[in-house]
């Protein structure tokens, strides 16, 4: 199945016409007879419809902005990299626990940026501060940025500036598959792209618009065929009937799709795999059942443990017993299917 993002309405920013990439977007959206309108600023944009919070989260994701970035700065994206490297904001999917359903609020428009040159220099400028010092640069902090890729060709764009850098490091995750443009980027090794992967079982209750884990394991194969270092997010995991076959079945087929297409000499080692238990906050409740009023999601908080965070409020995670159970099949599977993959992290 593909998955290509069709946008609804456009807004751009007058700014953008300054810019190759802005005119040609502006022009190619007319041309397909979606609506293209201007809009005074990229952060606050009136004029999406939907009355009901889960109509204005859907209009949302239906809407793309196109801005100009100004800042000279990159917000930092602690622990997993030093900076967010700002392409993209938002995504076309609506998973139904997407934390930035949470942090984009009520209508998380897509929107993307068009002086992909100014970014990059702000970057270059980053990691010259930190020399010699190797600089990681996250590219998924706000979004899915590969639905939009077929748009701006941004992350091509990155992964051959990082691949030109040698201090600078790039990663990012993603859920879709659309990556062909991406195979022949001049990477140099300095960009790890990751995949997030659940069971079927999951995605096709609470992935809604995204592609099913077989087409995201394929694409994996691609890429690693493309000589990119690799990695999977295996998140957010969640305990139901059949819960440890499902996912067992989930890390098999992507070893076997793994060793299919593996170039000659790699090895697991060099595969990172990253494990987050399905946790929720109050906060997060709310407004998932705002949107989605029918979600069978399991958010009982009776069922789960409650656990203070890091910046005063708390979440629920699972029982420490079936956390206990969770993390060691975890890595007991990735020790089966992955023999010397590095675990980041099972939390
Ligand atoms: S694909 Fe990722 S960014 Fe997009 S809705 Fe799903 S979880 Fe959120």
């Amino acid at each position: 199945m593909s998955f290509e993002f069709i946008p609804t309405r456009v807004f751009y920013e007058p700014g953008v016409l300054d810019y190759p990439l802005g005119k040609t977007l502006v022009e190619r959206f007319r041309r397909m007879g979606v609506t293209v309108t201007p809009t005074a600023s990229h952060n606050r944009i009136t004029g999406i419809p939907g009355n009901t919070p889960a109509a204005a989260y859907r209009e949302a994701k239906r809407t793309l902005v196109i801005g100009v970035r100004r800042s000279e700065m990159f917000q930092s994206c602690k622990p997993s990299a030093h900076y967010q490297l700002p392409l993209v904001t938002s995504c076309p999917g609506m998973c139904e626990y997407c934390y930035l359903a949470t942090t984009l609020g009520k209508k998380p428009y897509v929107r993307v940026y068009v002086n992909l040159e100014e970014i990059l220099g702000v970057a270059s400028r980053l990691i010259q501060e930190r020399l010699p010092e190797i600089t990681q640069f996250e590219g998924a902090a706000t979004s899915d940025p590969v639905p939009v890729e077929r748009y701006t060709g941004a992350l091509k764009q990155a992964i051959e500036f990082f691949g030109r850098e040698p201090n600078g490091r790039f990663r990012f995750v993603t859920k879709y598959t659309d990556v062909d443009s991406l195979l022949d980027a001049q990477h140099e090794g300095h960009t790890r792209f990751r995949f997030s992967l659940n069971c079927e079982e999951i995605v096709d209750k609470f992935e809604h618009g995204t592609p099913s884990p077989e087409e995201r394991i394929i694409a994996s194969g691609k890429i690693l065929e493309a000589d990119y270092p690799l990695g999977f997010i295996i998140a957010p995991i969640f305990r139901f009937e059949g819960w440890q076959e499902a996912y067992r079945r989930l890390m098999e087929r992507s070893a076997e799709e793994l060793a299919k297409r593996a170039p000659s000499g790699w090895s697991s080692e060099q595969l990172t795999l990253e494990f987050i238990s399905h946790r929720f906050t109050s906060k997060a409740k709310t407004n998932i059942l705002g949107v989605f009023p029918n979600s069978s999601l399991p958010m009982e908080e009776e069922m789960r443990k409650f656990k203070y965070g890091q910046f005063g409020y708390g979440k629920y995670i699972y029982r420490p017993e079936e956390m206990k159970e969770m993390k060691e099949f975890f890595h007991a599977q990735a020790k089966c299917y992955f023999p010397l993959a590095h675990v980041e992290y099972f939390i």
